[in-house]
């Protein structure tokens, strides 16, 4: 944020010291004759106009801002030109969402642009160009000499702004030429509204202006086209690229990135669909991952919750559309929101809701691309699921998709040859138990148990040490298996642990009540921890020795405690 303060400070004074003195020096040395103020207001308009609404060619703006300025020049000298065309310039502010970038932007524009006007009149000059003249060939020389200055200097001044940021150039030699065949479209058209205005006045704004704006329009639906065609493009890769993902996190994450980078949106946000509520899984804001902690969203709550109200998506243009609908929650500086179900075998399974800091971010031809890309990512979940089903069934819980005990029962074998081979040397076995487990299965019903059980698995991997195991040992038991960490150590994380489970709030859906609203439930655990070399040398023994550290020492002195196990 400093350095583009100071380099638009910098910029700032750069433009100062050449822009209003550059005008004034102008005013003063080249005196303005009989000037149709009227029409140069028209001409600012039209000037303004076609910067505000630049055609696009693979993706960049083409300007065609000469039409305007060269016929304002032929008629009315430099000076009009150059505050023609300074006006214009201001176009590009209310077409830009980041107003310290603009600014920056808008001083080394208007610099840019004042020392075009000032070098392609002084070869206008050159080559016998003058004010107000009329003869055909000699208007045509001097306006094509004008055009191409302006041109060469425009591209030159570029290039070297680029170097200086050692930035490569924007443009490759096609694009180049094709920008030099704007140019030549543009020749003919700016002698011919100068020749008209000399002819009919002011009334040759509306035989070129009308026809001029109306080509812009369609070409800009033209040009939309095209973008749909590369939008499709990108779409196809991103789709096979989430194919080739092995986990369904991967997959998840994936799309939400690339799908808001393909739109430019600055906050992306995935929701999962489970009976009626939306679980916020994913949250992407300025292209980075972040963990968001959010409740469950109820049908018609919030965007996502009116979009799976309706099975329908939906398009915001600006933050006044949607405030009202919105849960608080959104950040300040939200404008256009594109939220559209992505549903699988006529069920919503996910809502995505991407949004921008700009107004009028999205268009409609995009919420097609979106669908689009929706189905790939329906498709390429599922076949993720199932293929980790596959890979997990032997070694994985299918309730918590924790390890198994099988699992665990290997890793410990594996554990003893390292410590065997003196390839670790400490092995720490904490165990867990969760508190009164069976009062939750009373209370609110088997499923909703189960929902906590997957809950407290994604909250315990969550903390695992780098380099440890955690696996499901049965019912509501769980182990971590830690190499290479000594008993204190162990006890340390266990308490943390234990600490961080019983101040969590789970929030489930119970499947008992009948209104299935969320519910916050709080629960505790019990620890015990054994470690080699401190208690045994043998690794079997740490299982039963963490157990009975449990059962004994945290269990029977209360729960929710750690113990450790004492021989
Ligand atoms: P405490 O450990 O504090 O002594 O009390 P507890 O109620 O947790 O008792 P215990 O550990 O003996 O019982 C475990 C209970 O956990 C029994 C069973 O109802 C429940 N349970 C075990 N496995 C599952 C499971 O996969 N799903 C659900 N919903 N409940 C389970
Ligand atoms: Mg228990
Ligand atoms: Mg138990």
């Amino acid at each position: 944020m400093g350095s583009v303060n100071r380099s638009t400070i910098c910029y700032f004074i750069v433009w100062l010291f050449i822009v209003p003195p550059g005008s004034i020096y102008v005013f003063v040395n080249f005196p303005l004759g009989e000037v149709n103020w009227f029409q140069v207001m028209i001409f600012i308009f039209c000037g303004f106009l076609t910067l505000y609404f630049p055609i696009m060619r693979n993706g960049k703006p083409v300007f065609l801002v000469m039409w305007v300025t060269v016929p304002v020049f032929l008629m009315h000298g430099l000076f009009v030109e150059i505050i023609t065309m300074q006006i214009s310039l201001l176009a590009f502010f209310l077409n830009s969402p980041n107003l310290s970038s603009i600014i920056r932007r808008l001083f080394l524009n208007s610099i840019l642009f004042f020392i075009l006007s000032i070098t392609a009149a002084f070869f206008f000059d050159l080559v016998g160009g003058e004010v107000g003249l009329v003869d055909f060939y000699s208007v045509v020389l001097a306006v094509f000499c004008y055009q191409l200055v302006h041109k060469v200097f425009n591209d030159l001044l570029l290039k070297l702004y680029a170097t200086y940021r050692k930035k490569t150039t924007p443009f490759n030699s096609k694009e180049l030429l094709a920008e030099y065949a704007v140019v030549l479209i543009v020749l003919p058209l700016s002698l011919t509204f100068y020749f008209l205005l000399q002819l009919v006045g002011s009334g040759a704004f509306l035989l070129l202006g009308i026809p001029f704006f109306f080509i812009t329009f369609v070409v800009r639906l033209y040009s939309n086209s095209e973008k749909i065609n590369v939008y499709l493009q990108q779409a196809g890769d991103i789709g096979t690229e989430l194919s080739g993902l092995l986990s369904e996190q991967e997959v998840i994450e994936q799309f939400v990135i690339k799908v808001s980078d393909m739109f430019d949106a600055e906050y992306a946000y995935l929701f999962d669909h489970k009976e009626g509520w939306l679980e916020l899984v994913c949250s992407y804001e300025h292209k980075e991952l972040i963990d968001i902690e959010f409740g469950l969203l109820s049908v018609g709550q919030g965007i996502a919750g009116f979009v799976l109200k309706k099975n329908h998506s939906v398009i915001y243009s600006k933050r006044k559309e949607w405030e009202m609908i919105s849960k608080d929650k959104a950040p300040g500086d939200m404008q256009s929101i594109l939220c559209v179900p992505i549903t699988r075998n006529q069920k919503i399974e996910a809502v995505l809701l991407l949004a921008s800091k700009k107004k009028s971010a999205f268009a409609d031809y995009q919420l097609k691309i979106l669908d689009l890309l929706c189905s790939y990512f329906a498709v390429s979940v599922e076949k993720v699921r199932y293929m980790e089903e596959m890979v997990t069934k032997n070694e994985r819980c299918a309730l918590t998709k924790l390890y198994n005990y099988r699992y665990l029962e290997k890793k410990l074998h594996y554990e003893k040859d390292r410590l065997k081979n003196n390839m670790i040397t400490n092995l720490s076995v904490v165990m867990l138990d969760i508190d009164h487990f069976k009062k939750v299965n009373d209370n609110y019903g088997h499923q909703c148990g189960n929902d906590i059980l997957c809950l407290f698995a994604k909250k315990i991997e969550k903390a695992l040490p780098e380099g440890g195991t955690v696996g499901r040992y049965g019912g509501e038991e769980f182990v971590f298996i830690l190499p290479d960490m000594v008993k204190n150590e162990a006890v340390e994380f266990a308490e943390k642990l234990r600490a961080k489970i019983s101040k969590h709030a789970f929030t489930i859906i119970p499947d008992l009540s009948e209104d299935k609203c969320p519910l916050v439930v709080q629960i505790t655990s019990s620890i015990g921890v054994s470690s080699i070399p401190e208690d045994t040398d043998e690794v079997m023994a740490l299982l039963r020795n963490a157990d009975r550290a449990l059962y004994i020492g945290a269990k029977q002195a209360g729960r929710n405690r750690v113990a450790e196990y004492v021989k």
